[in-house]
């Protein structure tokens, strides 16, 4: 057995008339029929209706909601851990070109019969515009599982021990003892995918809580391992009121990692929680986590103006400023500024329309809910209040969805509230140095904030290039040059960021997957 060679899902453009726009605006009509749906917890494989029920509302009319879901209750999610645990052995058992071909059906029935599906459920569960969702629900979700199949036979493979005479000598990678908790968050379907996904695809059984933000597009993702073939129990669908589900898994004594996905705040809290439950494991959890970002594009004075600037508007305002990656804090000379970028970049965002996902003319779709409209509105008002000038946007409507204008703001403080903290929303903060001041300007970019996933350093000078990489070293887990810093594709750019930006496991390439394994050395004489 070997795994066939893998290349990136190829993207659909969605042009009207097309093929693929058709369906898509097919399934979206028959998703908005037939909503609101019913999910109910799976666990060994069954559907748990626990009868304690939450809604997940959509982001772009917020009075209707996708999907109504049975929260898992302690029964439940003691069922779960334990129907993980009794799984375990079988599913670790299996041959791995058996497993490798459930996560490679999988990959098809994304791509494939449920692409147009998946997308609906991401688009009006989450606010994504349909290219959006292609990348996420569609490429990205394809990609992990196929990739990730190419990656674990490249492990499994890797480095085998050197032999003596009389003497072989084998190295096994075992899943880790206990069972895998992922916590996934709202703003990727692929991620939701990819968090239970690659813990299971080397051999472990696995407790996924998906965002209550994300609950029908992620049901469908298990309905699609389902459908692929994995076993029951090996993944257990368990939507529920956070606090209390993850409180309960980290208190079970078999539990063996985390793979997280979401806010620093609740990253830090679970490590806590896990800290403080260490003499109760059988070993030493892995923590995995991918957090927040402040991430940046600072341009130097030789950029071309044009180029910067459509990368700087997509990277800020696509999918509302709602990606880990999303910039929000510019850093622009004061020559490219007054010459043009300035203009530029209002006059291309003034042509971003605002409205419902389901309308291919919108860009700028609504942010997620109710707690993230309000905060984001919130920082506007901070930003002004500290004297920051709204070059433009800086408002928002609620009445229907969660709208926010894309919102610029120029400020002359470097420290400014917006220029530190994670907004998560379509705001991008300005700061306009001096072109004299490029390295000093460096240094801000490295010191403004405690995060470090994703930055973009624009210049044609590469002398320039490579003096911001060597000196922004631990800003950025993922740096581009003259590109926007959104956008890492699965196999291509291997994605995550250090400091407070997470562990920096590196999604999308081989080294996430020696978080989920324990390697076992076997001497043998013959
Ligand atoms: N991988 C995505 C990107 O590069 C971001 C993932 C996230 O938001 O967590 O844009």
């Amino acid at each position: 057995f070997k795994v066939p060679d893998i290349s990136n899902e190829p993207m659909r453009a969605y042009a009207p008339n097309t093929p693929e726009r058709k369906a898509l605006e097919e399934a979206l009509a028959q998703m908005e029929k037939e909503l609101p749906f019913e999910v109910p917890c799976i666990v060994n494989g069954k559907p748990v209706k626990t009868g304690k029920t939450a809604k997940q509302p959509m982001p772009w009319n917020h009075a209707n909601y996708l999907c109504t879901y049975h929260e898992a209750d302690q029964a439940t999610v003691a069922s779960a851990i334990e129907g993980a645990l009794a799984a375990k052995d079988a599913w670790e058992s299996m041959p791995w070109g058996d497993r490798a071909a459930i996560f490679l059906k999988a990959a098809e029935l994304v791509s494939g019969k449920y692409r147009y599906k998946l997308m609906a459920a991401t688009m009006l569960g989450q606010g994504k515009n349909a290219w959006q969702a292609e990348i996420d629900a569609a490429a990205e979700l394809s990609d992990f599982l196929r990739f990730g199949v190419k990656y674990v036979e490249e492990l499994y493979a890797v480095q085998p021990p050197r032999n003596t005479a009389g003497s072989w000598n084998r190295i096994e990678y075992r899943a880790l003892e206990g069972f895998v908790f992922a916590v996934s968050p709202f703003n990727f379907t692929a991620i939701g995918g990819n968090l239970p996904g690659a813990p299971a695809l080397v051999g472990n059984t696995v407790v996924w809580k998906p965002s209550p933000g994300a609950t029908y597009s992620n049901y469908l993702v298990y309905k699609i391992f389902e459908e692929a073939g994995i076993p029951p129990g090996v993944i257990q669908f368990v939507p529920g009121e956070p606090a209390a589900v993850a409180a309960q898994v980290i208190g079970h004594p078999s539990f063996a990692a985390l793979h997280f996905t979401g806010s620093t705040f609740v990253f830090k809290k679970l490590w806590k929680d896990i800290a403080g439950n260490l003499d109760n494991y059988k070993g030493y959890p892995r923590i995995v986590g991918e957090t927040g970002g402040k991430n940046f594009h600072v341009v130097h004075p030789s950029a071309e103006i044009k180029n910067a600037v459509l990368q700087t508007v997509r990277g800020a305002f696509e999918y509302q400023g709602q990606k880990c990656s999303a910039l929000s804090r510019l850093y622009i000379p004061s020559s490219l500024w007054d010459n043009g970028f300035k203009d530029l970049l209002l006059s291309e965002i003034a042509t971003l329309k605002v409205g419902p996902p389901q309308d291919f003319t919108n860009f700028i779709g609504p942010v997620i809910g109710r707690p993230a409209y309000d905060k984001i509105t919130d920082y506007i008002k901070r930003a002004k209040d500290a004297g920051g000038e709204v070059l433009i946007g800086g408002s928002g409507d609620d009445s229907k969805g969660y709208y926010i204008q894309p919102t610029v703001i120029l400020t002359k403080d470097p420290k400014s509230v917006t220029m530190v903290d994670e907004i998560f929303g379509p705001v991008l903060t300005v700061y306009v140095y001096e072109d004299a001041d490029w390295e000093k300007t460096l240094e801000l970019v490295d010191s403004t904030t405690s995060y470090g996933l994703t930055g973009s350093i624009f210049a044609s000078d590469r002398k320039a290039l490579i003096q911001a990489t060597n000196k922004l070293r631990n800003a950025a887990g993922n740096v581009y040059y003259n590109e926007k810093c959104t956008g890492a594709v699965v196999g291509q750019q291997p994605f995550g960021g250090a400091r407070a930006s997470g562990t920096n496991d590196k999604a999308g390439s081989m080294a996430i997957f020696y978080r989920f394994v324990s390697a076992r050395s076997i001497k043998e004489n013959f």
